[in-house]
């Protein structure tokens, strides 16, 4: 699900860098952390108790790193991206370093106005991913902001009004949610969005209250394929691999091997212009002495930007990109 921006002759270009980076064992995608600061209260996540001092570190471009690295996808996250009032200024200032790329910007959507959506995609914005993993009020508990739920439907459906066509939700699978994904596609089909799974684990800040519990197991085996049966029968909502929506039972069963290749394909930049491989690993140096990263031996987490990592390309994912 591209952005109608996007014309067919561009597909070519983009197999064409992206073959470019994996022949030059270079990060496909690059994600820009431009704050740690956040407003929702996440208690699988500890990013909200930053303390708000710490704007005083975050650069205020990552245009040098964009050019250096010239990824083939950019994603601007946080903490909460939204809260940096020059979010727009560092988007640009990527988007004119960068000719070919996709970006994306990942926020929980309660400080996402329709008229800031529409700064940010007219800025080069390419696709906002929102996190949702309830319909209900659990989602505004979840992540401690009375009335979120309301106010990311509010949001995304002006946004789809004023025509902004690639609009994601970030779905994380958790033990109590097995009965809300299925209703959450349903709901971004009719919005005109697409979701995107991540299966949780504790690796952020150890908090095992939302993991799937083992006796759970055949619930979300079941989930799983009902996910499956939903992407035959229509493809272009559930934006997912096939691959990594198959692996996610066997990750839980503690079936899955191999290394994980995060920090290989894609990396992670820190406020301050500092690599880590993931999210939830230290950083190692300052994008200015980049070294190469090989795959490790972690089996920490299985979220989507590990295990989407690992997916190979097969022809079930050339025909979610076509739908
Ligand atoms: S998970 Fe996201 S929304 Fe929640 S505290 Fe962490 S950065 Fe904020
Ligand atoms: S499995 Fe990979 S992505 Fe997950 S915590 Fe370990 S190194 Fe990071």
């Amino acid at each position: 699900m591209l952005s109608a921006r996007f014309a067919p002759w561009h597909v070519p270009l983009f197999i064409a860098k992206y073959a470019y980076l994996t022949a030059r064992q270079r990060p496909i995608l690059v994600h820009f952390e431009v704050t740690q600061r956040c407003n929702a209260r996440c208690g699988f996540c500890d990013f909200w108790r930053t303390d708000p001092a710490a704007r005083h570190s975050e650069v205020d471009s990552f245009a040098a790193a964009a050019r250096y690295f010239n990824p083939l996808m950019i994603t601007f996250t946080g903490g909460e991206p939204t809260l940096r009032r020059d979010l727009e200024d560092l988007v640009r200032g990527v988007a004119a370093a960068v000719r070919v790329r996709y970006i994306t910007i990942i926020t929980h959507g309660g400080t996402l106005t329709p008229a800031r959506a529409w700064s940010l995609w007219e800025a080069g914005v390419n696709q906002f991913n929102v996190s949702l993993d309830y319909l209900d009020g659990r989602h505004d508990r979840a992540r401690g902001i009375p009335g979120l739920t309301a106010r990311i439907f509010g949001t995304v459906e002006a946004m789809r009004a004023r025509g902004i066509d690639s609009i994601r939700f970030n779905t994380v699978i958790r033990d109590d949610n097995l009965d809300q994904l299925l209703p959450i596609v349903h709901r971004a089909a009719e919005l005109g969005c697409g979701v995107n799974f991540s299966l949780y684990t504790d690796s952020k800040n150890g908090n095992r209250g939302p993991l799937v519990a083992p006796e759970r197991l055949p619930a979300l085996e079941d989930a799983v394929a009902a996910l499956l049966a939903y992407k035959r029968r229509r493809r272009g909502v559930i934006t997912s691999s096939d691959h990594y929506l198959r692996a996610i039972p066997r990750y839980a069963r503690g079936e899955l091997e191999g290394p994980c290749r995060s920090g290989v394909r894609t990396i992670h930049l820190d406020p301050t212009g500092h690599v880590k491989r993931c999210p939830d690993f230290p950083t190692d140096f300052h994008w200015t002495a980049f070294r190469r990263y090989e795959p490790i031996a972690c089996d920490a987490c299985f979220y989507a930007c590990r295990g989407e990592a690992q997916a190979p390309l097969q022809w079930s994912r050339v025909r979610d990109v076509i739908a």
